[in-house]
């Protein structure tokens, strides 16, 4: 399995559509200081079902959305495609292609699709967490994250642990179960 592509439409300083491709093996992204890089890792996360503002950088969830520049207006959503290639089947699903689809709408609306078809944001967990990407996957490392690891308390060790298990996915179910 890797990333094959990730195509930004209106998502933060990408007003016009931006698809960046993907190689098997390393890619850098350069740009001077504030060319719009971390927007792009934030883009990864947020296709991802990132759900904190915090996390995007944002103070709120619609920060995401192309917020205007002085020649050219704010826009309504913001869109993120990823292409993933599953040829190995590394994730649940039957297709030897998988894009996952985040849409937002400043009214607060959002949408998620898998290969074109509308889903639930449920559906995105289910389908990245078994595959060890996706949300709190610590696939993407931050920085003063790996602080955050070495000082953990023994709950947040265990997190870790049942993380990389993956029991989390089956916990978090549970939880969910119960609260009903
Ligand atoms: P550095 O090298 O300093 O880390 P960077 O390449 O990572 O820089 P980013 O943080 O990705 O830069 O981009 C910051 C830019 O994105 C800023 O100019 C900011 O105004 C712009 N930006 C962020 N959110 C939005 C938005 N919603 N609408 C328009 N522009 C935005
Ligand atoms: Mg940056």
């Amino acid at each position: 399995m890797h990333l094959k592509a990730l195509t930004l439409r209106g998502f933060k300083s990408f007003a016009s559509a931006t698809t960046l491709r993907f190689e098997p093996g390393i890619t850098c992204v350069v740009g001077p200081n504030g060319s719009g890089k971390s927007n792009v890792v934030d883009a990864l996360s947020w296709v991802m079902g990132e759900q904190g503002a915090k996390s995007l950088r944002g103070g709120k969830m619609e920060d995401v959305i192309f917020a205007g520049t002085t020649g050219r207006p704010p826009l309504g959503r913001a869109e993120v495609s990823l292409t993933i290639d599953n040829s190995d089947g590394a994730l649940p699903i039957e297709y030897a292609e998988v894009t996952l689809t985040r849409i937002m709408f400043r009214n607060g609306g959002s949408e998620y699709q898998i290969n074109g078809d509308t889903c639930r944001l449920l559906d995105f967990q289910e389908l990245l967490s078994d595959s060890g990407i996706g949300r709190e996957m610590h696939v993407i490392v931050g920085q003063g994250q790996l602080d955050s690891v070495l000082h953990a308390d023994p709950m947040g060790r265990r997190a870790f642990i049942e993380e990389a298990a993956g029991v989390l996915k089956h916990r978090k179910r549970k939880e969910k179960a119960l609260r009903k």
